[in-house]
């Protein structure tokens, strides 16, 4: 049974194409997406052993090897230009996924969409968005477990989207919308950054340029959610 998360991540990738997961694990997302979708062929990229043999497992335990090719290798390295039309990065922190789509730049020639999930610093995905000609189509908060998670869907648009310090922050989709879980999240995210400044201020030598962007962010938090 395929986590909220997850299943709500696999809702954006369009029907009958052929997509890459990076960073499958035990290959979940492209199985439930297969076993549901009998036209869909993917791609699911693992860059350590030990996730890489259990994507295998689950594939060969669904009978999808015709229609998923689990590859190890790293990031967007395991497909080739044109081989597949969206990219699904899910489960892991923003900068890592910013790391991936930056490293794997030269393999996005066709991918129409991205649909990343990112567990943290979702700023640094809409940053490579943004300056790499990715406009944001749509954005999700969704929670489990008592964590909030985002999901920011990106396609390929010939202009660039402009996006203010503000939209970067809290997601422009995120920000005109502003549902009872936004005001949960950043509530939670004002405490956190109240925490490091106090911490900040009391290091030995305070960094006044990061305490001064942390207080930014909380002046702009209590702008949009107080
Ligand atoms: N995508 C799944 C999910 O959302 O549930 C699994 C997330 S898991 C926390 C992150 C996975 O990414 C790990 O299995 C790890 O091996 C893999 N990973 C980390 N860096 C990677 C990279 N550069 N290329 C491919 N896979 C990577």
């Amino acid at each position: 049974n395929l986590s909220k998360r997850l299943k709500e991540t696999a809702s954006f990738v369009p029907p009958g194409i052929r997509f890459a997961d990076i960073g499958s694990d035990h290959a979940y997302l492209p199985s439930y997406i297969c076993l549901s979708d009998l036209t869909a062929q993917a791609i699911a990229g693992e860059v350590n052993e030990g996730p890489f043999q259990r994507a295998r497992e689950t594939v060969s335990f669904y009978n999808l090897s015709d229609r998923i090719d689990v590859r190890l290798g790293n990031g967007l390295k395991v497909f080739s230009p044109g081989e597949v039309d969206a990219v699904v990065i899910a489960g892991m922190g923003g900068s890592l996924i910013r790391a991936i789509l930056e490293h794997g730049s030269d393999r996005m020639a066709g991918t129409k969409r991205i649909i990343a999930q990112p567990n943290t610093d979702e700023r640094d995905v809409r940053k490579w968005f943004s300056t790499h000609g990715y406009v944001i189509m749509d954005e999700v908060l969704l929670e489990e477990n008592g964590h909030i998670y985002e999901i920011i869907v990106g396609d390929k648009h010939t202009g660039r989207q402009q996006l203010t310090g503000k939209q970067l922050l809290f997601g422009p989709r995120l920000l005109q919308q502003k549902s009872d879980l936004f005001y949960q999240k950043w509530e939670q995210e004002r405490k956190k950054r109240h925490r490091i400044i106090e911490q900040m201020k009391h290091a030995k030598v305070p960094e006044a340029a990061k305490i001064a962007s942390f207080e930014k962010e909380l002046l702009w938090i209590k702008e949009e959610v107080e």
